[in-house]
C-alpha cells in the first residue's frame, strides 16, 4: 500500500489492513491455510499490494464443511426462529454501525468511489440482513387437504443444509450478504468464499459475525481463487451451491451440482437492453441510460450495455451520452471527488481494453474514451474512462458479450417490434430497459422482453423484497425476496394415518 493511500484511510481501516496477514473463518478460529499459502489483494487504484490473505486449499474446505455440518446438525438447528432473527439484526446493526470502515475497505480492495459504497453498498447490505431477519418466523409448512380417509397430511419446510457460497468482486460485502441472509434465515450453515481481488470485507464481515453472536460454524469464511471455489463445488458435504459470477463458471458448476444432484442457484452474466423510445422523456432517458451502464464502472451484471435508440433521435442521444462520458471524473476509490474508478484487476483492465480494440477493428466509432486509461491516470491503477461506442452492429463482439466495464454499444432501430426481437436475441436474459411516455408501449414491451428484471423510465433499482435473476444464459433461480429463501429450503411432506386410535385414546 502507499503512503498516500494508508493516510487516506481512517485508523479503523488502516489497522485492520495492518492486521495481516488475514487468516480464515473456520468454525470457532480464525487459522492459517493448512498449506500456510497466501496471497496478495491488489489495490486497483495504484496497481500496489494492500495486504496478504489466506488461499484455502482442498484440506481448509474439508475442516470448513465440517464446521458448518456440526453447527447446522448443533447449535444452530437448536436456536429458535426467533433467535435467528435476532442475530441477523444485530449483524445489520454492526454492519451499520462500521459502515464507514467497510466503505473504505471496499473502496480500497475494488476500486469503487467510496462515496458509492457509503451511499449504495452499505446500506444496502444492511437492508438485505434486516428483510431476512424478519424471515426465520415466518416459515410455515401448510396442512394438506389429501383425500384419503382418516389421514393428516402436512409439510414441514427445512433447511436444506451446508451451502457453498461463491461471489464475485463488483460488490463484494453487498454480493456476501444477498448470500449469507437468506441462507441464515432458512436455518442452513455456510463456507463462503469472496472473490480473491476483493476478500477484505468479507474477513471483516467474519469479525462481525462473531460479534452478532451467530454461533461458530454458521458461517465460514475461506479467501482463495477459482481452486478453491471449485472444491467447494465438488465437495460432497456441501449440500447447496449458490454462485454468482461469470456464465463460463456458472456452466462448469451447474454441470458439477448436476452431476452431484446439488441444489444450485446461479446469479450469472448479462448483456442487458435498454430501449429508448421516441416519445420518451429524452432528458430523463439520457441521465438513466449513462448510470445504468457507468455505474460501478460498469461491472454490474444488470448493467444496461446495449442501448437502442430510435433513429431519429439517436445522434441528439449519441452526442448527449458522448459529452456526459468525456466529463465523467474517473480516479481513485479512496479521493472524495472520484465518479468512477479503476477495473477491479490488471486481468479485466487487458480484457476491456481488448474488447474496445476488437470494436475499432470491427468498424465501431469510439465516440467518447477508446483511448485506454485517459490522461493523468497512468500511475499503474486499472482505469478506463467512460467508452461510447456508435456505428455499431448487432454482430460485433462488443454488442453480443458481455464487456464488464465502461463500454456502452448505441444502435439505432426503427420500431418497436424489430427493437424487442433485436434486444432478445441474445443467449442473455437478466434485465431489459424502456424509456417512455406511453403506458401501453412500456408494458407490451415489458411482455415482450425475455429478461428476469424490467425496469420501465428507471434502469436497475434494487430492493431485498424484490426477485432478482435471470433468464436463459444469466442463470437459475432467484436472489431476493421469498424466492431466494425458498431456495434454502426444502419441503418435508408428513403422513399419520389417523384409523387406529392409540391404546391411551382407547382407554379414554
Ligand atoms: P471473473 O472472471 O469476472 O473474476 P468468475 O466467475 O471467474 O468471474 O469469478 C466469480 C467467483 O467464482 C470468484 O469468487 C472466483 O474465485 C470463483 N471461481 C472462479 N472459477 C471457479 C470455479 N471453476 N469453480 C468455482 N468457483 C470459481
Ligand atoms: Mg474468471
Amino acid at each position: 500500500m502507499t503512503t498516500a493511500t494508508a493516510e487516506a484511510l481512517s485508523d479503523a481501516a488502516r489497522a485492520f489492513v495492518a492486521s495481516a496477514p488475514h487468516k480464515l473463518l473456520i468454525g470457532a478460529d480464525w487459522v492459517e491455510a493448512a498449506d500456510g499459502r497466501k496471497f496478495e489483494t491488489i489495490d486497483p487504484s495504484t496497481g500496489e499490494g494492500i495486504c496478504e490473505v489466506a488461499q484455502s486449499g482442498s484440506e481448509d474446505v474439508e475442516r470448513a464443511v465440517i464446521a458448518a455440518r456440526s453447527a447446522l446438525e448443533g447449535s444452530w438447528s437448536k436456536m429458535p426462529a426467533a433467535g435467528r432473527g435476532l442475530v441477523l439484526y444485530k449483524l445489520a446493526d454492526l454492519i451499520e454501525a462500521n459502515a464507514a470502515e467497510l466503505a473504505e475497505l471496499e473502496a480500497l480492495d475494488n476500486g469503487k468511489p467510496v462515496t458509492m459504497a457509503s451511499a449504495v453498498d452499505l446500506p444496502l447490505a444492511v437492508a438485505h440482513l434486516r428483510y431476512y431477519a424478519g424471515w426465520p418466523t415466518k416459515i410455515e409448512g401448510e396442512t394438506i387437504p389429501v383425500s384419503w380417509p382418516q389421514m393428516f397430511c402436512y409439510t414441514r419446510k427445512e433447511p436444506v443444509g451446508v451451502c457453498g457460497q461463491i461471489i464475485p468482486w463488483n460488490f463484494p460485502l453487498l454480493m456476501a450478504t444477498w448470500k449469507i441472509a437468506p441462507a441464515l434465515a432458512a436455518g442452513c450453515t455456510v463456507v463462503l468464499k469472496p472473490a480473491e481481488q476483493t476478500p477484505l470485507t468479507a474477513l471483516r464481515l467474519g469479525q462481525l459475525i462473531q460479534e452478532a453472536g451467530i454461533p461458530d460454524g454458521v458461517v465460514n469464511i475461506l479467501t482463495g481463487d477459482g481452486s478453491t471455489g471449485a472444491a467447494i463445488v465438488e465437495h460432497p458435504g456441501v449440500d447447496k451451491v449458490a454462485f454468482t459470477g461469470s456464465t463460463e463458471v456458472g456452466r462448469q458448476i451447474g454441470e458439477t451440482a448436476g452431476r452431484m444432484l446439488k441444489r444450485v442457484t446461479l446469479e450469472l452474466g448479462g448483456k442487458s437492453p435498454n430501449i429508448i423510445l421516441p416519445d420518451a422523456d429524452i432528458e430523463a432517458a439520457i441521465k438513466g441510460s449513462f448510470q445504468g451502464i457507468y455505474f460501478n464502472t460498469g461491472q454490474a451484471c444488470n448493467a444496461g450495455s446495449r442501448l437502442f435508440v430510435h433513429k431519429d433521435q439517436y445522434d441528439t442521444v449519441v452526442s448527449a451520452l458522448a459529452d456526459a462520458a468525456r466529463s465523467a471524473r474517473v480516479g481513485p476509490g479512496l479521493e472524495k471527488d472520484t465518479q468512477f474508478g479503476p477495473v477491479v484487476s490488471s486481468e479485466q483492465h487487458d480484457r476491456v481494453l481488448a474488447y474496445i480494440d476488437a470494436g475499432k477493428q470491427a468498424g465501431a466509432e469510439a465516440v467518447a474514451g477508446g483511448d485506454g486509461a485517459g490522461e493523468g491516470l497512468s500511475n499503474g491503477g486499472y482505469f478506463v474512462p467512460p467508452t461510447l461506442f456508435a456505428n455499431v452492429t448487432d454482430d460485433m463482439s462488443i454488442a453480443r458479450e458481455e464487456i464488464f466495464g465502461p463500454v456502452l454499444v448505441a444502435m439505432p432501430y426503427d420500431d418497436l417490434e424489430e427493437v424487442a426481437r433485436r434486444a432478445n436475441d441474445t443467449e442473455y436474459g437478466l434485465a431489459a430497459g424502456v424509456w417512455t411516455r406511453d403506458v401501453a408501449k412500456a408494458h407490451k414491451l415489458a411482455a415482450m422482453l425475455k429478461a428476469g428484471s424490467v425496469y420501465l423510465n428507471v434502469w436497475g433499482p434494487s430492493d431485498p423484497a424484490a426477485p432478482f435473476g435471470g433468464y436463459k444464459a444469466s442463470g437459475f433461480g432467484r436472489e431476493m425476496g421469498h424466492a431466494n429463501l425458498d431456495a434454502y429450503l426444502e419441503v418435508k411432506t408428513v403422513w399419520t394415518s389417523l384409523s387406529e386410535a392409540a391404546p391411551s385414546a382407547a382407554v379414554g
